[in-house]
């Protein structure tokens, strides 16, 4: 378990805290890997363009030896098989959104995967349970801490730890 990355997770579907707890015992069953932080629940204004209801937010730090793209194939599979997401509508309402945010210092981009997550810095709903876990954490692409980034944000986008 020689990485260590952050993951996102997100509901704004049906039972939102059940969501997040199922999804958090099935990360916890990723094989060589090992979650060793978890954040509070945040309730969370939606961002974007479509109207939607409020999500239930958290972060959890995982210690792993599985490469990036095989994480997120893992974090896939558990959208898909346990929640059964549905992919209708781009960026619309979800039981689960797992997003792969930050994997050691990596910086990459592929057809699949972009790490650092591209919209990590300017999501307060990312950033406030990611500074509650790890403030020091550096981000590999600006080099400030995620206690930083978060300060740094301009005012918006609401979230509330429940
Ligand atoms: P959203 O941007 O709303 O999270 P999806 O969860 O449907 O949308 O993700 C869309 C695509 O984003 C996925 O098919 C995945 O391949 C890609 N993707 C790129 N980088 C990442 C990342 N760091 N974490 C998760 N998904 C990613
Ligand atoms: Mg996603």
């Amino acid at each position: 378990m020689e990485f260590v990355s952050y993951v996102g997770l997100g509901s704004n579907l049906g039972d939102r805290e059940l969501n997040l707890l199922r999804a958090i015992a099935e990360i916890g069953k990723i094989p060589a890997s090992r979650i060793t932080a978890l954040s509070g629940f945040y309730d969370t204004e939606p961002v974007g363009p479509v109207p939607q209801d409020p999500f239930l937010n958290a972060v959890l730090r995982l210690e792993t030896s599985l490469t990036p793209h095989q994480l997120l194939a893992e974090l896939q599979r558990i959208e898909t098989e346990v929640f059964r997401r549905d992919r209708t509508i781009p960026q619309g309402p979800r039981t689960m959104d797992l997003d792969l945010l930050i994997y050691d210092d990596i910086v990459l981009e592929s057809e699949t995967l972009t790490i650092p997550h591209p919209r990590l810095h300017d999501r307060r709903f990312v950033l406030a349970p990611l500074a509650e876990i790890s403030p020091d954490q550096t981000h590999p692409l600006f080099g400030k801490t995620t206690a930083e980034l978060l300060r740094d944000l301009p005012p918006g986008g609401q979230v509330t730890k429940i």
